[in-house]
């Protein structure tokens, strides 16, 4: 494969595309599986993918200490059960539906932060619905 026609801004557009579909800055992993671009190109651009994060004016994963419950089981997710749709993870994982608006929740609230409802339906990682 050919790589030629890009630039340093294209990769740093593709990054910043990922960090918007994942929710956060994309690991090196996740520019490999989901990037448009071979990791390589970073390297050979950047210095380290770390460099182009840095240029994108992207929060250094090191530093996302703060990440959600979907955020952080994303990141635990094992490499080859990584999903590449990011919605279709909930279905890898426990979780509950709000019977009111669909909202999907990692653990069970006492309330629905969406629409106040107070009834989730609960739905076992793995299971099809
Ligand atoms: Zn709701």
């Amino acid at each position: 494969m050919s790589f030629s026609g890009y630039t340093r801004e294209d990769l740093l557009e593709e990054l910043i595309r990922l960090e918007e579909e994942i929710g956060r800055t994309p690991t090196k992993d996740e520019v490999q599986q989901l990037g448009k671009y071979p990791l390589q190109l970073y390297h050979s651009e950047f210095d380290s993918l770390k460099d182009a994060v840095k240029t994108a004016d992207l929060v250094p994963v090191g530093q996302l200490t703060a990440m959600s419950g979907v955020n952080r089981a994303l990141w635990e997710a094992p490499k080859d059960a990584f999903p590449t749709e990011i919605s279709s993870l909930y279905e890898l994982l426990d979780h509950w539906v709000c019977v009111e608006c669909g909202r999907t929740l990692l653990s069970k609230p006492e309330q629905c932060g969406e629409c106040g409802c107070t009834d989730f339906r609960f739905v076992s990682g793995g299971e099809q619905e």
